[in-house]
């Protein structure tokens, strides 16, 4: 346990950052009477960490019933009501609520639960709360995004800030765009994270899950809006929230890079740090590498010495006195990872096409994220900075080999490879299908009416795609008669 050496040397952390756990009492919607809405009974919000760890297990462990079912996502049956954010109004679609004999029942599956109109109401308004929060956290979050990516434009390009500021919303008359669509520098508003949103659904999905589809669709479980609950601010939903940003995560740019990653580094990183997420969350995964390389902290390794048994985790087998020892430096690991996130979306959207090609000639989607940490930190993985550089320098000949070896791969194409953005897009809209509750016979026959006799992702042409895209969100052509999609 020792030899888990924490140096943060070369990082900047200002000592004075505030830790504190401060997450604040929740403040119910009225309709709830200054209770919590049904399905976060049992469940506290705590300003103790390690207890609100211990809750996430609970929480995974007891979403068997309402959120690990059979996924409902498009049925067309239970109750509905709308939602409107900044002028905007979304669909929320309650599959797992019916009114029956003058009340409003919660089936979940394996019994249902009766709730007087006043109960129901606070479940709406609770959801309604929950993620105008998120929008407007999610904003906060990611606003200085658009300053800092002008900023780093404008150096590239030889160019003022001003002139950048001026040039972006202008028109591109024959094109109908603007110059800010074709760089896709991101002018971020609150609106922009639900302004694609026309559907939600609060259904089961077979786990303790939420999703978003063509930045139209989203859906959550009960599991997740209780995770949020017990860390007493919006996790979850800020990162669904992020992928239904076009301006952050629009078609087809998002197929060029981790799209998992990139909303994560803000939501899962919050303070204070949520354990669940800092040890297990995998879209976290090239994160914990920076953190070993740039700061010698050694997550897999930690996590290991946690659990007594080598049990995943925790619950009873985790080592509670050496977290708690641990977490001052977790807590400072991860105000380190968000800062230096936010730094690398900067960079990335101040010429997203760039990275975007650089992790495509490279094979990897984390490619962006690496060379801009890589630029931003010196390494000091092998007991600190010096001893690292080092090391560098007496293997300088080497590193240089490695260094051309992977080089002279970079931008060719890989042995038994199609076309990897159209199989991702592709896997991507058939998960979609799925959810949906289009079986292939369903999907033959939507595609026939595109002239399609079996689907084959490396031969369709991306205008047919296009066209599929568009008819599924106008409810136009074939989908206009399909009575499983809305
Ligand atoms: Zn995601």
């Amino acid at each position: 346990m020792s030899k888990l050496t924490l140096l943060f040397g070369t990082l900047t952390f200002s000592l004075g950052v505030l830790i504190a756990a401060t997450s604040e009492a929740q403040t119910w919607p009225a309709s709830c009477e200054g209770k919590p809405p049904h399905y976060l009974a049992g469940y506290t919000q705590t300003k103790d960490q390690i207890e609100a760890f211990n809750q996430m297990q609970l929480n995974y462990r007891n979403s068997w019933i309402d959120s690990k079912n059979k996924a409902r996502a498009a049925a067309n049956f239970g109750e509905k009501t709308e939602l409107t954010f900044y002028g905007h109004t979304v669909v929320l679609y309650l599959p797992m609520y019916r009114r029956a004999d003058g009340g409003v029942y919660y089936y979940t599956g394996v019994d249902a639960v009766r709730l007087t109109e006043k109960e129901f109401e606070c479940v709406k308004d609770d959801l309604r709360q929950w993620i105008q929060q998120a929008i407007d956290a999610d904003y906060e979050d990611h606003k200085s995004i658009t300053p800092l990516a002008i900023e780093s434009f404008a150096k590239q390009s030889g160019m003022t800030t001003d002139e950048v500021k001026e040039l972006l919303p202008k028109p591109i008359v024959e094109y109908g765009t603007t110059y800010s669509e074709v760089y896709k520098i991101p002018q971020l508003e609150p609106a922009d994270f639900i302004s694609g949103v026309k559907y939600m659904y609060f259904t089961p999905m077979g786990s303790c899950n939420a999703a978003v589809y063509l930045q139209s669709v989203v859906i959550f479980t009960p599991c997740v809006r209780r995770m949020d609950h017990i860390l007493g601010f919006s996790s979850v939903i800020k990162h669904e929230l992020i992928h239904a940003n076009r301006k952050l995560q629009g078609m087809p740019l998002l197929w060029y890079f981790n799209y998992e990653l990139f909303a994560a580094l803000m939501p899962f990183l919050e303070q204070p740090t949520n354990l669940d997420d800092f040890f297990y969350h995998s879209y976290l995964e090239t994160p914990w590498e920076a953190l070993r390389v740039f700061g010698c902290f050694d997550i897999a390794k930690l996590r290991k010495e946690l659990f007594r048994y080598n049990v995943p985790w925790g619950g009873n087998a985790m080592n509670r006195e050496l977290l708690t020892n641990y977490l001052n430096e977790i807590n400072k690991a991860t105000v380190w990872l968000r800062e230096s996130g936010l730094k690398v979306l900067a960079e990335f959207y101040s010429d997203p096409r760039v990275w975007a090609a650089i992790n495509d000639m490279s094979h990897d989607d984390d490619m962006a994220y690496r060379v801009i940490m890589a630029k931003l930190y010196e390494p000091t993985c092998l007991g600190g900075h010096s001893k690292t550089v080092r090391f560098i320098l007496k293997h300088a000949d080497e590193s240089k080999s490695i260094a051309d070896a992977a080089w002279e791969r970079v931008g060719k194409n890989r042995n038994n490879m199609g076309d990897d953005r159209r199989e991702k897009a592709f896997r991507d809209l058939m998960r979609f299908a799925e959810v949906l509750g289009l079986n292939e016979e369903k999907l033959a026959r939507l595609g026939r009416a595109y002239g399609f006799r079996n689907i084959d992702p490396a031969r369709v042409n991306l205008d047919t795609v296009r066209e599929i895209l568009k008819d599924f969100i106008m409810k136009e052509g074939p989908f206009k008669i399909s009575k499983e999609v809305r």
